[in-house]
C-alpha cells in the first residue's frame, strides 16, 4: 500500500519565488529546501530571471512511475524529480489555487470544484509587486483560465491543449514574460471518459511529454540570455473507480501523491 508523501505541494510557491528573488505571497508555506538544493546542485545557479511552468492536469505519481519511459526526454530537460503531496480535496481549482498561492484551501477559499477568482495574495501578485511580468496560457474557461483573473497581467485563453502549447511557444520566442504558466488537460479529460491507463489516456501522456519537451527546447533556444527555471507540475493524481472510470478527489495516495520535474537552463 502506497503511503502519502511528506513534502506539501504548498511549499512550491515560495521555492519559485526564492529562485526569482521575489518575496513570496502572504500565506505561502515555507519553501522546499530539498528542491532548492537539488536545483542549485545540478545547475550551479542560485537565482533565475525566467520561470516556465508547464501544468499538465492529473498526472499521478504512480502513473508517472508506471510510464516513466515516456518522460525520459522530459527528465533530460528537468532532471530533478520532486515528490509532493497535493492539497485536499484533490480537485483542479483547489490544487492550482494552492500551487500558486502556497496556501492551504482554508486560506484561499476554494474547497471544492468551483472556479471563483482567488482573492488572497498569489505568486502573480508577488511578481507584479516585484516589477515582473507574469502570464497564464490556459484552455478557455478552465480553472487556470479563471481563478487568477483580475490582476494586471497577461492571460491567453485558447481552444485546447495544442493551441495552448502553440501560444506558449510563440510567447517564449517573444521573451516578454518573467513567469509563464502553461496549462494542459488532455489526460484529465481522457481518464474521466475512460480510465487512467486506457489507450487514449496513454496517448494523452505522450502529448504532455512531447509538449513539455517542445517548450524546453524553445526555452533553450530563445532564452539564451536568461537563467530559466522550468517545471513539469501536475495538480493532483487519479484513481480508477469500481465502475471503471478514472476519477480524483479522494484522500488516498493515488489522488494526492504527485511527481514534479524541475530543471534550470542556465544562460549560454
Ligand atoms: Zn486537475
Amino acid at each position: 500500500m502506497q503511503k502519502f508523501f511528506d513534502q506539501p505541494m504548498t511549499s512550491l510557491c515560495a521555492t519559485l519565488c526564492d529562485f526569482a528573488g521575489v518575496t513570496p505571497p502572504k500565506f505561502a508555506a515555507d519553501a522546499c529546501e530539498e528542491l532548492k538544493t537539488g536545483l542549485t546542485a545540478t545547475s550551479g545557479v542560485t537565482s533565475v530571471d525566467r520561470i516556465l511552468m508547464y501544468n499538465p492536469d492529473a498526472v499521478a505519481d504512480y502513473i508517472y512511475d508506471k510510464y516513466a519511459e515516456k518522460f525520459a526526454l522530459c527528465e533530460k530537460i528537468a532532471p530533478i524529480r520532486q515528490r509532493f503531496v497535493t492539497v485536499y480535496p484533490p480537485k483542479t481549482p483547489v490544487c492550482f489555487a494552492s500551487m500558486y498561492t502556497g496556501a492551504t484551501p482554508d486560506k484561499h477559499g476554494i474547497n471544492k470544484y468551483e472556479k471563483p477568482v482567488v482573492t488572497i495574495d498569489t505568486i502573480f501578485d508577488a511578481f507584479i509587486r516585484a516589477g515582473k511580468k507574469p502570464c497564464i496560457v490556459s484552455v478557455k474557461d478552465q480553472s487556470m483560465d479563471k481563478i487568477f483573473r483580475g490582476r494586471d497581467m497577461a492571460y491567453y485563453s485558447e481552444k485546447y491543449d495544442d493551441e495552448v502549447v502553440e501560444r506558449a511557444l510563440e510567447l517564449i520566442e517573444k521573451d516578454e514574460y518573467d513567469l509563464l504558466c502553461v496549462y494542459n488537460q488532455r489526460y484529465d479529460d481522457s481518464m474521466h471518459r475512460s480510465h487512467p491507463t486506457s489507450a487514449r489516456s496513454l496517448k494523452a501522456l505522450d502529448c504532455y511529454a512531447g509538449s513539455f519537451v517542445k517548450l524546453g527546447e524553445k526555452v533553450n533556444t530563445c532564452w539564451q540570455n536568461h537563467d530559466a527555471l522550468i517545471g513539469f507540475a501536475p495538480d493532483h493524481g487519479v484513481h480508477r473507480m469500481l465502475i471503471g472510470l478514472g476519477n480524483h478527489g479522494s484522500n488516498i495516495p493515488e489522488d494526492m501523491n504527485i511527481s514534479h520535474l524541475y530543471g534550470i537552463i542556465a544562460r549560454h
